[in-house]
C-alpha cells in the first residue's frame, strides 16, 4: 500500500471514528435533554402534591374547627385567615348582604386586618368595620350571587369603581400605583334563610388555574357548612336553657343565674329583686276549656313576661304555672312596682276564647335588702306569693323578711320546751339555768353566736348522762354533718332539719340508766337491748309533743338503721332509710371511735376513717361513704 492509500484510508477511519464519536454525542445529549424534562416534571408533581396537601390541611383545619362549638365569627375568622397566603393569595373576606336606606348592600363580617386592608380604608371615607359595598345593577357581585356562579373582576379598580361609594380618586391612583392584585375572585355563599354574601379573594395572577378554582369552590361550600353547623350549635344551646312551650328560661338557667346573680350582688353590693308568679285557676281554666286552653294561657303570661322586661332581666318558667324573674340592680321599692306593672298587663292580656281573661298571684323578694341567702329569698318570694293567692290572688305581695324562722330559733323553742315542761329527768335549777341562756340569746337580735350557744347547751345536757362527753364536739359533728349533706347536694331546707336533729338525736340517753352508760367492760344483751331503745324514747316520749319539729321525729328514729338491714329499731334497709338519718350514723360512728371509751383505746383518725370506709355498702350507702371521705378532707382542713 501506497503512502497515498494510507493516508486516504487513516482519513476514512477518523472520519468513522469522528461520526461515531458524533452519533453517541447526540445520543448522550439526548438523554441528558430528557433527563432534565424528567426532573422538570418531578419538580412540577412535587409542587402540586405540596399544594394538594396544603390544601387538604386547611381543608382539615376548617373542619376541625367547624365541629368545635366555637362561635361562628371565630369560625370565619379563622376560614379567612387560613385562605391568606394559600396559593400566594394576597387578601381574602367574608361579605355579608344587608339593607339600609340606600338599598341592599354588603358589609364585611370577616376579614383580615392587615396592611392591604389599611391600605384599602384609606380609599374610602369609610371606616374599614362599616366599608359598605353597594352592588351595581347587574354588575359583577349581583351576578355570581343571582346565578350561583363563580365570576372574577380583572382588575382591583373595576372592583373599587363597582361597589364603594365614596372613595378619593387620588388614592386610588396611588392605590392601583402600588398593588399587585390582578384578580378579585367572587364566590357566592348562601344558607337558607340564614346567609346571603359571598367571598372574595384577592390574587396576584391574572389568569385562575382550574385546580385554584375547583379548591376555592370547595373552600366556599365549607363556609356555608360552617355557617350551618354554627346555627345548629346556637340553636341546641338555646334549646338547652330554654322552655320550647313559652321561650322563657328553663329551671337549670334559672338556678345557675340566680346563684350567679348573688354571687355579683355581694360583690358589688347592689341588691337585686325575684318576683315569683303563679296564674290563678289554671286547673279551673284546664277542666272548663281543656288543656290547649291552659296552654294557651301559660304561653299568654309569658309573651306579658318578656314584653314588660327589661333585656338584662331573666324571665323564667320554673315549673308548669310557676314563673319567676330574676331583675338585676333592682330593690324593693322598684321590685313591687315592676310585679305590679306585669300584673296590671296580665290581667289585660286577651287570651283567645276565654272570656274572663286570666290573673296571676305574685311575691317580690330582695336580695341584699331581705336576705343574703338565696335559699332564704327563694322561700320568702313563694311565701309572699302564697300570701297574695291568700288575700284573694291577682295581686303583689311583697315578702316579709321577719317571716323566715331559722333552724337556730325552731332549735332554741324545743329546747326551752324541753327543759321547762321538764321532759328530761334534769336538776331543776340547772334547766331553768340553761333556760334562762336560750332565752336572753332568743332576744338578742345579733344572732351571730346563736349556733355557739346552742352548741353549749348540747355539750351540757350531754355530759348530765355521759361525764365523757367532750366540749366542743356538738360543734364538729354539726360541721362534718353539713360538710357531708352539701356534698350530697341536699337543700338548705333538709340541711336546717339535719342541723336540729343533730343537736336532739341523743337526747334519749338522759332516760338511760346511768350504769349502763358508764360501764367499764362491754355491754351484754340486755343493756344492749336497753341501749337500742334510746333512737325511739328519745323520739317518742321527749320529742312527740313539740309540735314544730315534727318532721325532724323520723329522721332521729331511724339514726340507727343500716344501709344493708341490719340496724335498729325496725332493720330497714337501702333508700327507706332518710339520707339525713344515715348522716348522723357516719357522724356519730366517726366521733364515736376517735374518742375515748372505758372499755377501749380512741382510734386514730386514720384508722377511724378506714374502718368508716370498710363498712361501705354495709352499715351506709356507698355515696354516703364517698361524700364522708370527701367532706372529712374539708373538714380536717378547717377544724
Ligand atoms: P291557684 O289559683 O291556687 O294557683 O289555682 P290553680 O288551679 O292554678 O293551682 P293548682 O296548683 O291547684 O293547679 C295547677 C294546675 O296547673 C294543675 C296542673 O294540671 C296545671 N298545669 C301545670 N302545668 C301545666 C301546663 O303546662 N299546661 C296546662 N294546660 N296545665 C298545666
Ligand atoms: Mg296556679
Amino acid at each position: 500500500m501506497g503512502i497515498l492509500d494510507w493516508i486516504s484510508q487513516s482519513a476514512k477511519k477518523l472520519k468513522d471514528v469522528e461520526s461515531l464519536i458524533g452519533s453517541e454525542q447526540k445520543d448522550v445529549y439526548e438523554v441528558y435533554q430528557r433527563n432534565i424534562a424528567l426532573e422538570r416534571e418531578i419538580a412540577q408533581r412535587t409542587e402540586e402534591l405540596r399544594l394538594a396537601n396544603q390544601t387538604l390541611l386547611t381543608l382539615e383545619q376548617v373542619w376541625d374547627m367547624m365541629n368545635s362549638s366555637r362561635p361562628l365569627s371565630s369560625v370565619l375568622e379563622t376560614i379567612v385567615s387560613s385562605l391568606y397566603g394559600e396559593f400566594g393569595y394576597i387578601y381574602s373576606f367574608i361579605a355579608q348582604k344587608e339593607y339600609d336606606e340606600k338599598g341592599c348592600y354588603y358589609c364585611l363580617k370577616t376579614y383580615l386586618e392587615n396592611e392591604f386592608a389599611l391600605k384599602l380604608t384609606e380609599i374610602s371615607s369609610d371606616n374599614i368595620f362599616d366599608i359598605r359595598l353597594y352592588p351595581k345593577e347587574g354588575g359583577i357581585i349581583e351576578n355570581a350571587i343571582e346565578k350561583k356562579e363563580i365570576t372574577y373582576y380583572i382588575s382591583i379598580e373595576d372592583f373599587i369603581r363597582e361597589n364603594i361609594k365614596n372613595f378619593d380618586e387620588q388614592k386610588l391612583s396611588e392605590f392601583i400605583k402600588n398593588t399587585n392584585v390582578n384578580t378579585i375572585i367572587i364566590f357566592p355563599i348562601t344558607v337558607y334563610n340564614q346567609f346571603n354574601g359571598f367571598l372574595s379573594v384577592f390574587s396576584p395572577r391574572k389568569e385562575l388555574k382550574d385546580d385554584e378554582l375547583s379548591f376555592l369552590n370547595l373552600f366556599s361550600r365549607q363556609i356555608e357548612l360552617a355557617i350551618t353547623i354554627a346555627n345548629l350549635f346556637e340553636t341546641v344551646k338555646k334549646q338547652a336553657v330554654t322552655d320550647h312551650l313559652t321561650n322563657l328560661f328553663n329551671r337549670r338557667f334559672f338556678e345557675d343565674a340566680l346563684h350567679r346573680e348573688a354571687t355579683r350582688s355581694l360583690r358589688t353590693k347592689q341588691p337585686f329583686c325575684l318576683i315569683g308568679l303563679d296564674l290563678d285557676h289554671l286547673k279551673k281554666i284546664n277542666d272548663t276549656y281543656g288543656h290547649s286552653m291552659g296552654d294557651k294561657a301559660i304561653s299568654t303570661i309569658a309573651q306579658v313576661m318578656t314584653n314588660t322586661s327589661r333585656s338584662v332581666d331573666i324571665p323564667s318558667r320554673y315549673g308548669g304555672e310557676e314563673f319567676f324573674i330574676i331583675l338585676p340592680g333592682i330593690d324593693a321599692k322598684g321590685g313591687l312596682v315592676a310585679a305590679e306593672r306585669l300584673r296590671a298587663s296580665i290581667e289585660n292580656a286577651e287570651v283567645e276564647g276565654l272570656k274572663e281573661g286570666i290573673t296571676a298571684s305574685l311575691g317580690v323578694a330582695c336580695f341584699i335588702e331581705q336576705t343574703t341567702n338565696i335559699d332564704e329569698l327563694f322561700e320568702m318570694c313563694d311565701k309572699a306569693m302564697y300570701v297574695s293567692k291568700q288575700k284573694g290572688r291577682n295581686r303583689v305581695s311583697l315578702a316579709d323578711g321577719d317571716s323566715i324562722t331559722s333552724w337556730q330559733d325552731v332549735a332554741i323553742d324545743a329546747f326551752v320546751d324541753i327543759l321547762t315542761k321538764h321532759r328530761i329527768p334534769f336538776n331543776k335549777k340547772i334547766a331553768q339555768n340553761l333556760v334562762d341562756k336560750l332565752q336572753i340569746k332568743q332576744n338578742d337580735s345579733s344572732g351571730s353566736s346563736t349556733q355557739e350557744m346552742l352548741f353549749s347547751i348540747v355539750d351540757s345536757i350531754s355530759k348530765t348522762y355521759f361525764p365523757l362527753y367532750q366540749d366542743g364536739i356538738t360543734k364538729n359533728k354539726v360541721t362534718l354533718a353539713t360538710l357531708i349533706a352539701k356534698r350530697m347536694n341536699l337543700s338548705k331546707n333538709e340541711i336546717d332539719k339535719l342541723k336540729i336533729a343533730m343537736l336532739l338525736y341523743d337526747i334519749g340517753n338522759t332516760m338511760m340508766p346511768k350504769e349502763i352508760l358508764k360501764k367499764a367492760s362491754p355491754l351484754d344483751k340486755d343493756e344492749k337491748d336497753e341501749i337500742q331503745k334510746h333512737p325511739i324514747i328519745g323520739a317518742q316520749e321527749i320529742l312527740k309533743p313539740i309540735g314544730s319539729i315534727s318532721s325532724i321525729i323520723p329522721i332521729i328514729e331511724q339514726h340507727h338503721e343500716n344501709w344493708d338491714g341490719s340496724g335498729y329499731p325496725n332493720n330497714k334497709k337501702g333508700e327507706e332509710i332518710p339520707i339525713t338519718s344515715q348522716i348522723i350514723l357516719i357522724v356519730d360512728s366517726y366521733f364515736a371511735m376517735i374518742s375515748y371509751r372505758p372499755y377501749r383505746k380512741p382510734y386514730s383518725v386514720e384508722e377511724a376513717i378506714k374502718e368508716i370506709k370498710s363498712n361501705a355498702n354495709k352499715k351506709y350507702s356507698p355515696e354516703l361513704t364517698e361524700a364522708f371521705s370527701y367532706a372529712i378532707d374539708e373538714y380536717r382542713k378547717i377544724s
